[in-house]
């Protein structure tokens, strides 16, 4: 069977519409909220600013993203939901990564599409209106590296997950590089990730 987006975003969207007091939204075995992209990016790009070191800012914010992906999709999939919904639409390793993606989609991290995916070696996943590029465009122009950083660490939590054995010693088996993206004037953004060297 093949994995059913609209299905995975309709129980999302419907779940998320319980709140705890404080805001919080208890959905698929994990606690979210939700955050203005803008006030995110202020954070995420104001840190690597004044970082001395903009590649160390770099490696520090993706492997954040990778091992919060890596955690949060882990509650996520032994979740009550998860075995409802989505997986009874799961046939093989490869359906594992679609319905994260689809997941991902539901929880606004971008309009994501797998545009290629071998099984243990490699995921290229495409993002058409990254909130990061867009934020780093708007705020400081046109970027000279890739600036998505959080999808570029979910890109590898999604291989760590699937291939890189047992939770929780899987995270960083994986590792993502962004190809292209919006922030350079790239027509999209793509995120490809393959097995750490090492
Ligand atoms: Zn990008």
């Amino acid at each position: 069977m093949a994995i059913d987006t609209d299905k995975i975003v309709h129980a999302v969207m419907h779940g998320s519409r319980i709140r705890e007091e404080k805001g919080i939204i208890p959905l698929f075995g994990v606690y979210l909220s939700m955050i203005p992209v803008d006030f995110y990016n202020k954070i995420s790009f104001g840190f690597e600013k004044q970082m001395q070191q903009p590649d160390e800012a770099e490696s520090l914010l993706v492997n954040a993203a990778q091992e919060c992906g890596y955690a949060t999709f882990a509650g996520v999939r032994s979740s009550r939901e998860w075995a409802e919904v989505v997986q009874p639409m799961i046939s093989n390793d490869k359906d594992q990564i679609y319905s994260f993606v689809s997941i991902a989609i539901a929880f606004g991290w971008g309009d994501l599409g797998v545009r290629e995916l071998i099984p243990g070696e490699k995921l290229v996943m495409r993002a058409s209106d990254s909130y990061e590029a867009k934020g780093y465009w708007d705020a400081y122009g046109r970027a000279d590296a890739g600036k998505c950083y959080m999808l570029r660490g979910v890109a590898a939590a999604f291989m760590d997950l699937v291939y890189g054995g047992e939770y929780p010693d899987g995270c960083f088996r994986y590792k993502a590089l962004e190809t292209h993206c919006q922030a350079k004037g790239d027509p999209y953004c793509e995120f490809v990730a393959r097995k750490a060297a090492g």
